[in-house]
């Protein structure tokens, strides 16, 4: 795994923690289980040698006694009678661990057995003729089985010259069998008194390391506290340093590390401030620089509606006298000085135009612009658009259709402004369609009055619909000279709408058409 997946792994941890003992619990168990085999090693190794040694004096002690017994049995054997051997088989008896005692003649027959019948019948199945030792040592799992040679010494000699020859004659044996009982007493005993002491030594051991292991630790939980305080609540106490060196030296290192963060937080805060001062600076700077752009925008927005209201009324009477001077023209015959002075009647007719358009702008940027609701009947509004844009169609040759599905409802409305947005919209799109149709859906819908003005013209780049409803916003073409128009009729239509909280909108297709839509709230 690479230093990155490392820190990431680390990061993911972070607040986890594991359900794992406490170094407590670990370190007890650890040592409890060390002392446990301890003991049980040494409890094994010393009753092994304790049983060896107690094994090694028992047996010794039974071939003394078998000696002893063997050296009391010779008339016996000698005689193959009992009762001449009564008296020593009697005193073996009494020995402590002596199970058994008897004499056996070389032809294997044992008289005067006593005690514990196994040993009589191991010492049966012996092959006493082939035997050549002079003392035996057997064992099973419960005694051991002894024999020491029964011998008959002769010395004959000269006793002035102390010259003797010693005979040697094996009669039989003596046989003992000895109990293991006390042994294996022993050896329980030991083994309890290991596992007694032991078990005090691993109580003494868990108190007395447990107390120490706790006295160790509780700086460090005191440590972890404190980190864990700080983690949950963000403060930056400090931890007290004391304890072992390790843990010492964790503390410190711990409060080095919170005194940074005080410095760096405190370094954040003074930057803050500074900050919040230079943002509240420039933000009262920003409102005195926007309030006089507001002001001087609103005088500025005053000046062009007065101008253009005072503009209005001399290019009226211009009009006027304009229309006076062609009907004289054309009753003098002067045909030709009529036909100049409809140029002027149009050309004023479009200044006029242009200025309307300069107040209704003027107007609504000074907040001058007011709602006259009045109750008009659909059909009279549809009426008045129909006669305001008739001339229009045969221009460039359209058709209009009328596709009214919202019968003629009562509407309360401002009709002077709605006819406005429609009469823009209806001569947009004569304007901008040749030899096709223009077409007026109206529909009626949850409250609101939806009419769709359908052209089947030049349409829209789409990447220019954004921009046409703002001011002075007109599709970039080598033609926009052709058409003329001042980019203003949208951007006062959605002005119109957005004071009669309805909503307008375009959809079109370059080279196919355009559809613009006016929801108007009527309830
Ligand atoms: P004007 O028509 O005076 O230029 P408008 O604000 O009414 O100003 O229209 C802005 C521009 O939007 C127009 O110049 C034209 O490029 C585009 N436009 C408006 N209506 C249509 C339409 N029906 N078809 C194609 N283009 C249109």
């Amino acid at each position: 795994m690479n230093d990155v997946q490392e820190h990431s792994k680390l990061r993911a941890a972070v607040g986890r923690t594991k359900d794992s003992l406490s170094i407590r619990r670990q370190l007890l168990a650890y040592i409890v289980a060390g002392v446990f085999i301890l003991l049980v090693l040494f409890s094994i190794t010393i009753s092994w040698l304790a049983g060896k040694e107690t094994s090694e004096l028992t047996v010794n002690n039974a071939q003394q006694v078998a000696r002893a017994l063997a050296q009391q049995s010779v008339l016996a054997l000698l005689t193959e009678s009992e009762e001449n051997a009564d008296t020593a088989l009697d005193q073996v008896m009494s020995f402590p661990d002596v199970a058994g005692a008897g004499l056996v003649t070389l032809e294997g027959e044992i008289f005067g057995w006593r005690g514990d019948a196994r040993g009589e019948n191991y010492f049966r199945k012996f092959n006493w003729q082939e035997t050549r030792n002079y003392l035996i040592l057997e064992e099973d799992d419960d005694n051991w089985f002894v024999a020491s040679a029964v011998i008959l010494t002769d010395n004959e000699g000269d006793s002035e010259t102390e010259l003797f020859e010693s005979t040697e004659e094996k009669l039989g044996y003596a046989i003992l069998s000895f109990s293991k009982e006390t042994l294996t007493q022993i050896n329980r005993d030991i083994i309890l008194t290991i596992a007694i002491t032991g078990g005090i030594a691993v109580i003494g051991l868990i108190l007395i390391v447990g107390g120490a292991i706790q006295r160790q630790l509780t700086p460090l939980q005191a440590l972890s506290e404190v980190m864990s305080h700080n983690h949950e609540t963000g403060e930056h106490r400090l931890a007290k340093v004391h304890g072992a060196k390790e843990i010492e030296q964790m503390a410190n290192s711990f409060n080095a590390m919170m005194l940074t963060l005080d410095e760096q937080d405190e370094r954040l805060r003074n930057q803050r401030d500074q900050l919040e001062a230079e943002v509240k600076i420039r933000t009262a700077e920003l409102t005195v620089a926007r309030d006089a752009a507001l002001t001087s925008s609103r005088h500025k927005s005053e000046f062009l509606a007065n101008m253009t209201h005072e503009l209005r009324t001399p290019i009226q009477s211009i009009i006027g006298y304009v229309d006076l001077a062609k009907e004289e023209a054309e009753n003098e015959g002067q045909f030709d000085m009529a036909s100049d002075l409809d140029k002027v009647t149009r050309n004023a007719d479009r200044l006029l135009g242009m200025i309307n358009c300069l107040l209704d702008l003027s107007k609504i940027e000074a907040g001058r612009m007011e709602l006259n609701l009045s109750s008009t009947y659909l059909k009279d509004l549809l009426q008045n658009l129909a006669e305001a844009t008739a001339p229009l169609f045969p221009r460039n040759n359209n058709k209009y259709l009328l596709d009214n599905h919202a019968g003629n409802p009562i509407l309360r409305i401002d009709s002077e402004k709605v006819l406005q947005v429609l009469i823009n919209l209806v001569s947009n799109a004569c304007k901008f369609t040749e030899n096709g149709t223009v077409t007026l859906r109206v529909e009626s819908h949850s409250g609101h009055l939806i009419f769709n003005v359908i052209d089947t013209g030049m349409g829209i780049p789409a990447n220019q619909l954004a921009r046409i409803f703002d001011q002075f916003q007109q599709v970039e073409s080598g033609d926009t000279r052709r058409y003329g128009g001042t980019g203003l009729g949208l951007a006062i239509s959605k002005q119109f709408c957005e004071l009669m909280a309805a909503k307008i909108k375009v959809e079109s297709i370059e080279g196919q058409g355009s559809c613009f839509t006016v929801k108007l709230p009527i309830s």
